[in-house]
């Protein structure tokens, strides 16, 4: 019998290194000595010799890495659906131009529909070079883009005018653009004062129905209780890490790991709902 297929996508946080530093932030951090180009390849390969369909390059910012395009390049070519997920502070015509057929997806956020409400959470000026970014990316409508708000007590009302952004930005691309709209999780390795931070799952769950109905282009709602136990990141220093509720569990290094299906079956990694949710990520998906 063929073995159960536990996870599809992978997330390679390459770096811990951004151009922001925002208070809901669960990426790595202080790991001073990433993996190099070469033990970064054997990961990839190794992700695609396990069984993952899709990677996702996450970090901190990977494009803070001198080898980004070439890591890129390397999973594009070894069959892996790439993904980038990236502040868009960093993202020029260069870096499109040398890389941007290797890519299937881009990921950006916007904390706000205005500096004023974005620059609660982000350094001044992202919400200007994500535009600039989206603007950049209509010349590849080849990669798809994924818009990204993580939701905040200082966002909420501003979500739909975000989701006007992403919407007026289809109308100008041949790209596929979705919305995926974050409940804020309360993970960190900083300590964070939550409650200023952190919507309630009503407050949530009213911003949902709020915009529902709304179709011009595809929305992904993604409260607590979808964002638990749904990843599986490898870290900058090449470590497994399963993350659930405030915990990040690391199952030492992923190249080391023999039996990989036993590792994802003991921790508490929910493979369902992984596969589930994976399938509106594809290359097929819809507007
Ligand atoms: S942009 Fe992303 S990686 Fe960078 S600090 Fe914010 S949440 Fe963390």
């Amino acid at each position: 019998m063929p073995e159960q297929k536990l996870f599809s996508t992978i997330d390679f946080h390459v770096t811990c290194e951004c151009s922001q530093e925002c208070d809901y932030c669960w990426g790595p951090q202080d790991i001073e000595n990433p993996v190099g180009t070469s033990t970064s390849k054997k990961i990839i390969k190794k992700i695609k010799d396990i069984g993952a369909r899709r990677i996702v390059f996450t970090g901190g910012d990977p494009l803070k890495r001198k080898d980004a395009g070439k890591l890129i390049k390397y999973a594009k070519d070894i069959g892996l659906e790439v993904a980038l997920s990236t502040t868009g502070d960093e993202l020029t015509p260069a870096f499109l131009r040398w890389n941007g057929s290797y890519i299937d997806l881009i990921s950006l956020p916007i904390d706000g529909s205005t500096e004023e409400i974005s620059t609660k959470t982000k350094e001044e000026g992202h919400l200007k070079a994500v535009l600039k970014a989206l603007e950049l990316l209509k010349k590849y409508p080849k990669i798809d883009v994924k818009v990204c708000t993580p939701v905040t007590k200082h966002n909420i009302n501003d979500v739909p005018n975000i989701l006007d952004i992403a919407e007026d930005y289809k109308k100008k691309t041949k790209a596929k653009v979705f919305y995926n709209i974050f409940q804020t999780f309360p993970r960190s390795y900083s300590e964070v004062e939550w409650k200023e931070l952190v919507v309630s799952n009503r407050a949530f769950g009213t911003l949902k129905r709020k915009l529902w109905g709304r179709k011009r282009i595809k929305v992904n709602f993604l409260d607590h209780q979808t964002l638990d136990k749904l990843y599986l990141m490898i870290f900058p220093n090449g470590n497994l890490v399963v993350p659930e509720g405030e915990n990040f569990t690391s199952f030492g290094p992923f190249l080391e790991i023999k039996e990989i299906n036993e590792v994802v079956n003991q921790s508490k990694f929910d493979s369902q709902k992984h596969l589930k949710h994976s399938k509106g990520w594809g290359k097929k998906l819809t507007n």
